[in-house]
């Protein structure tokens, strides 16, 4: 493996507004403020239209913010065009130039870039190599699969050797085979370029949470959410985060401080982050349906009793859906010695531990945004 000196390049959103219309009345980056670590993966995840594609077309320059600035490396670059910015950029479609063979493709950034021309086929070569395209060189876009072109447009970026690569939903025109293998070469190419900082839109939850050292959850403009994957899963600050990165059980409940406790439909549940809320405070109390089970709980757990619904089997586990007061609980439960049938009444049961309890003022902000 040929490794060439890089330096890593982080980015910052200071302040970031995009807006169209006349009368830049249509905010569609509203305000982000972000930084991206040199090295570190950052994932952009949300729901189609909350800005994501937005936010890191402001950071390659094809996008100009209404007010704010965007640094790489600690430079100020909001003025400059694209090509004076050091980054390398990917698409969803590969946008390779159809009559050109690959090696082609992987040179032309680096004239558009200027390198000398002694220097290019060196480079070329090494992009190749670093993608596993090195034995495609003399191949047409044509003559490749999706996920072979998809490669080609990556060494297309990283051949003038960027401080920071921006992916925009680089694997979703690709099928669920491909893209997890694309995952595992994605994750392997960030340990060979560690100084690389990687900007990487998704919509998909698993991508975000198999790549990302953080993950920046957005909804309608707003940044919602910042975090580790892990900080996000278990810990979410937000009903939207909580139900966005991963699937979620989101209860209404009212808070019955001192003891820990919390109402849920006319049941206390025992859940210790409620001794640190206001008595009486609505909240919404979050729980992983991995994390519920199926039977009663002992005298510490927390039960609840309801109907089931519907039951989903997914190879690894059964998906249980069960009504508890007209309130909808996902349990995925492992080991069923007896599925479950529709109608039937059945207990379930979680740790108080595994609750996480959200208070309504910040899970409200996540559901209703304008
Ligand atoms: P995402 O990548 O999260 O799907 P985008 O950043 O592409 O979202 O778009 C955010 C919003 O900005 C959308 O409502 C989109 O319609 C709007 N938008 C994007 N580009 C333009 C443009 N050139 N003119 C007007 N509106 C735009």
């Amino acid at each position: 493996m040929t490794t060439a000196a890089r330096t890593g390049a982080g980015i910052r959103f200071d302040h970031v507004t995009v807006a169209y219309g006349k009368h830049h009345e249509h905010t569609v980056l509203d305000a982000l403020d972000l930084t991206v670590e040199p090295g570190e993966v950052m994932a952009l995840l949300g729901p189609s239209g909350s800005g994501k594609t937005t936010a890191l077309r402001a950071v390659a320059g094809f996008v100009q913010p209404v007010s704010g600035r965007v640094l790489i490396g600690g430079r100020d670059v909001t003025g400059l065009p694209p090509y004076r910015r050091g980054i390398g950029m990917v698409v969803q479609q590969y946008a390779l130039f159809p009559h050109m063979k690959v090696a082609e493709n992987v040179a032309f950034g680096l004239k558009a870039h200027k390198t000398p021309r002694a220097q290019i086929p060196g480079r070329v070569a090494e992009a190749l190599e670093m993608t596993g395209m090195a034995g495609y060189a003399d191949r047409h876009p044509r003559e490749l699969s999706g996920g072979q072109q998809q490669r080609v447009a990556i060494a297309r970026a990283l051949a003038i050797r960027p401080g920071v690569l921006l992916l925009d939903e680089p694997l979703s025109a690709l099928d669920a085979q491909l893209r997890s293998g694309m995952l595992a070469e994605l994750a392997r190419l960030h340990r060979e370029l560690p100084d690389v900082s990687i900007l990487y839109v998704t919509h998909d939850q698993l991508e975000a949470l198999t790549l990302a050292d953080r993950i920046a959850v957005l909804d309608q403009a707003r940044l919602r959410d910042c975090g580790t994957p892990q900080e996000l899963y278990r810990r979410p600050r937000t009903a939207f985060t909580a139900s966005f990165v991963g699937t979620a059980n989101l209860l209404p409940v009212t808070v019955r401080g001192a003891g820990g406790g919390v109402d849920f439909a006319g049941r206390r549940l025992n859940v210790p982050a409620a001794a640190q809320a206001a008595d009486g405070a609505a909240a919404t109390l979050c729980v992983r349906p991995h994390l519920v089970g199926l039977g009663a709980g002992g005298p510490a757990g927390n039960t609840l009793h309801g109907t089931v619904t519907e039951v989903q089997w997914r190879g690894a586990t059964h998906r249980l859906y069960v009504s508890v007061d007209g309130h909808r609980v996902l349990a995925d439960v492992r080991e069923l010695r007896e599925t479950p049938g529709l109608g039937d009444e059945v207990a379930l049961h979680f740790a108080p531990e595994d609750a996480v309890l959200i208070p309504a003022g910040l899970a409200e902000d996540g559901a209703h945004h304008g």
